[in-house]
């Protein structure tokens, strides 16, 4: 066994804490990595709090992690120690099943393991995160990062990062389409990074003024201040595809009007109520409202790729681990550009 030192909630709701715990010894397919950087995701929020009525204690979170590879098992052809990679929101699936064959892993017929907060395969093992010092996957679960890419930076892209590049590239977004984002938080700054990047011309929609500047800075190419009904009324019925970043209550007929006939409203936020939209409101003009899950790991390595050699990297602010407490405050009051990454030294 292999022991680590993390920082874990012990019951529901807990402040972290200090948790040393014990990873297993690399079996012959798995990898050993010393964890470097992990992001922190709104999840973990979600998570520690059990406002999914899903949490599983002690919780060590974490699900952007990056590291060095330290030893892998015998028969690991895809690493080798020293080599730069990285573990996404997924640690293991049944590998069987439709789902699975196809690369869709997070939709594993018979239950994808997440990173934490699940139990691992062999049904009794909690599977323990990221704010950790070191974590033991499996190589299909671990995925190669460019090493051209800053490694605190490109943490926010394991999930952050394949959360929107996976629905933009499910429907095709491109040159000649009209995209509006809705947020510019974690996930929609990446958002706008990646279509930007595949030549869409791009809207960031929010109820935020202050963001406009940073909207530009990102490379939008238009702000709508929502509140402001002049605004919104500017941009009805023009949006080819709307990716809805929200994780708080919204209206999505407000945003549907935006889009033109034929146009997607695709969602990968998970507001607590449900989505209510009169039929009118998609028959009539053929408009599709959907949602998007991560990806899985061919999409997360080909979205790594695309981020190394277009250099894209998340903005980021780096903090010991012993300020998660205060980083998780501002979250919740999106007093951050854009994802707080812990700097996994603080730990040693
Ligand atoms: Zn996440
Ligand atoms: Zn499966």
């Amino acid at each position: 066994m292999i022991p680590v030192k993390s920082y874990a909630a012990q019951t529901e709701g807990a402040t972290l804490a200090p948790y040393n715990f014990e990873r297993r010894s690399p079996r012959p397919h798995d990898v050993h990595i010393e964890i470097t950087y992990c992001g922190v995701c709104h999840t973990d929020i979600h998570l520690i709090n059990n406002d999914w009525g899903i949490s599983i204690y002690p919780m060590v979170p974490g699900h952007e992690i990056v590291g060095r590879v330290v030893a892998v098992g015998e028969h690991v052809k895809k690493f080798k120690p020293g080599d730069f990679a990285g573990v996404g929101c997924l640690v293991d699936s049944c590998r069987d099943c439709d789902y699975c064959n196809e690369g869709l892993e997070q939709h594993c017929a018979n239950g994808a393991v997440y990173t934490y907060s699940a139990y691992e395969k062999d049904g009794t093992t909690i599977a323990q995160g990221g704010y950790s010092t070191g974590i033991v996957v499996d190589e299909r679960f671990v995925l190669k990062m460019p090493e051209n890419l800053e490694p605190s930076k490109a943490a926010p892209l394991l999930c952050a990062g394949i959360t929107t590049y996976s629905p933009m590239r499910q429907w095709n977004v491109g040159k000649g389409h009209k995209v509006a984002i809705i947020g510019l938080g974690g996930l929609g700054h990446m958002a706008v990074k990646f279509a930007v990047s595949f030549g869409a011309e791009v809207t960031v929609l929010s109820t935020h003024a202050g963001k406009k500047a940073d909207a530009e800075k990102l490379g939008a190419h238009d702000f709508i201040l929502t509140t402001d009904e002049e605004q919104a009324k500017s941009v009805a019925s023009k949006f080819d595809f709307i990716l809805d970043t929200l994780s708080a209550s919204h209206d999505y007929n407000f945003y549907l009007a935006m889009l033109r006939a034929g146009g997607k409203l695709v969602c990968v936020g998970l507001p607590s109520e449900s989505i209510n939209v009169p039929s009118f409101n998609i028959v009539f003009t053929r408009k599709c409202i959907a949602g998007s899950l991560i990806g899985g790991l061919p999409e997360t390595q080909e979205m790594l790729d695309y981020c190394g050699e277009h250099n894209i990297t998340a903005d980021v602010e780096v903090i010991p681990i012993q300020q998660i407490s205060e980083a998780y405050k501002r979250m919740l009051a999106s007093d951050i550009k854009y994802r707080f990454v812990i700097d996994m030294k603080s730990l040693q």
